[in-house]
């Protein structure tokens, strides 16, 4: 256990929130060194330095959500809570960076991950209460909530009356789904593939309009047909490697002039992107890169308002031995239908 300085705490892990981000770095670390993972991290302030109390607001016993950005504190993007951009979390271009789940376990005091029973808070870790009547496994829906406020409000720009398509029904984007739904969409469009099936009966129950299976329809001609030839406002792309097809789609889907759509592939290489088709209607591409401070607070009162049966997407807890066989589950190699998984350190 590592000493606490008085600007300092240590977390009590309750629940790390499992994501295909993690399937990724499980399967092809990005680095030798030895990692604590797990960077959706809710637990108890189990012993706080009086400093970080003074500072920070938090003292024993509080439940919170800890950002994965371990922050400079200083720079314009950490003023704006906008703490993925910061420098010294840059963890692919930065080698001090910091970032719960992505750093070295040698750098000390070596608690730099989630998937543990104690996790160490910094000065300058980001911290949130989570509001009362929230249970911690609920809460671990907050990072892919907090992603479906950054990405389909402020980055797509979806708001009362919108159309959308929201492309795979995993756990991110049945997220976007409950969010656009409470932001007044007025249609909502999920696609899947054949073995999305059930998860795409969640879509529904979570407020998608219409769900479609690529594998067995055509998705183009049905949207054409939903919106009356008009085609959808914003398009996210919440699929998981289906390569440059989805964007393909996304572009194909939008309506005449003047749509979004919002991509995380990170595809080294796209042949033949339609880029005099893009120009032509007028579509803004952006970048769905995490989440702020703002659409954190937003994710944790939307789990706080209990407007949305979001016990169907929190379908899995695994203890800490467990850990490889939830990672795989989450890729869809092991336990079946897991939606999203919490892997609980004292199960
Ligand atoms: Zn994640
Ligand atoms: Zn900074």
């Amino acid at each position: 256990m590592p000493e606490i300085p008085q600007d300092s705490a240590l977390l009590r892990m309750e629940v790390g929130g499992i994501c295909g981000t993690d399937v990724k770095m499980y399967a092809t670390p990005p680095s030798k060194a030895p990692v604590i993972m797990g960077h959706e991290n809710i637990g108890y302030i189990a012993k706080v330095g009086r400093e970080f109390t003074r500072r920070k607001g938090f003292k024993e016993g509080d439940l919170v959500f800890v950002e994965h950005y371990v922050t400079c504190g200083q720079c314009e993007w950490c003023h704006l809570g906008q703490y993925r951009h910061c420098e010294s979390t840059d963890w692919r271009y930065n080698p001090d960076a910091i970032r719960y789940g992505y750093t070295s376990a040698e750098k000390a005091p070596h608690l730099w991950g989630g998937f543990a029973q104690y996790m160490y808070l910094p000065w300058n870790a980001v911290v949130h209460h989570v509001p009362k009547g929230v249970t911690p496994e609920l809460a671990g829906l907050v990072t892919p909530m907090s992603n479906g406020v950054e990405w389909s409000l402020f980055d797509g720009g979806v708001g009362y009356n919108s159309s959308v398509l929201i492309q795979g029904p995993g756990q991110q984007g049945l997220s976007q789904t409950v969010v656009c739904k409470q932001a007044g969409a007025s249609l909502i469009i999920v696609t899947g593939t054949s073995k999305d099936r059930a998860r795409l009966e969640v879509a529904k129950a979570l407020g998608a309009d219409y769900v479609v299976d690529v594998q067995k329809e055509d998705a183009l001609a049905r949207i054409v047909e939903i919106t009356g030839g008009k085609g959808v406002d914003v398009v996210l792309d919440c699929s998981a490697g289906a390569g440059t097809m989805p964007i393909l789609l996304g572009i194909d889907a939008l309506k005449r002039k003047g749509g979004t759509i919002v991509v995380q592939g990170e595809m080294a290489e796209f042949p033949n992107f339609p880029l005099a088709k893009m120009t032509l209607k007028f579509v803004t591409l952006k970048s769905a890169r995490g989440h702020s401070y703002k659409a954190c607070e937003l994710a944790l009162q939307q789990l706080a308002s209990r407007r949305f049966p979001l016990e169907k997407i929190t379908t899995h807890t695994f203890g800490l031995k467990d850990v490889d066989l939830a990672i795989k589950s989450v890729g869809g190699h092991g336990v079946p239908d897991v939606i999203h998984a919490s892997l609980m350190p004292w199960k």
